[in-house]
């Protein structure tokens, strides 16, 4: 099992709509390029170089909401183990390729989970890329935009 859960869950699906519907544009369920083509991430951004996972509550152990099983406990623990120390090798590898990860619960709603994302792409975008007011020379910014 390269990722754990499958892809197009009922919360990938639903911030991918909500980004979608903000006029981002992203890939999906794919490998950030340059980085262990295994771990593929939920929602990619090249240009802000921004990799989103959407943690599912049950596998990634939100602590809203996990609660481990009662059978098979030890094998369990090991397991959930491996996971987030595997989650935490993926985000550190990203990193160091100078790329953001992001991770957001599944039971985040989608509109929260998109301001996040949308937050972060904004603060990794330069202002020149993003179409917002560039300071020239003689011309002063105007305060109201900055
Ligand atoms: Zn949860």
């Amino acid at each position: 099992m390269s990722r754990t859960g499958r892809r197009d869950t009922a919360p990938e699906l639903a911030l991918r709509r909500e980004l979608h519907r903000r006029g981002l544009r992203y890939l999906v369920d794919t490998t950030p390029p340059g980085t262990n083509r295994r771990r593929r991430a939920d929602v990619v951004f090249r240009g802000a170089r921004v990799a989103v996972f959407v943690d599912g509550c049950f596998w990634h152990a939100c602590p809203e909401h996990f609660h481990p099983p009662k059978a098979n406990a030890e094998w369990w623990r090991v397991k959930f183990a491996s996971i987030a120390a595997r989650d935490r090798d993926t985000d550190a590898s990203l990193a160091a390729l100078g790329w953001y990860p992001l991770r957001v619960w599944e039971h985040v709603p989608a509109v929260a989970a998109a301001d996040r994302v949308a937050g972060m792409l904004h603060a990794r975008t330069p202002a020149s890329r993003r179409g917002g007011p560039v300071t020239r020379g003689a011309r002063p910014a105007c305060p109201a935009l900055s």
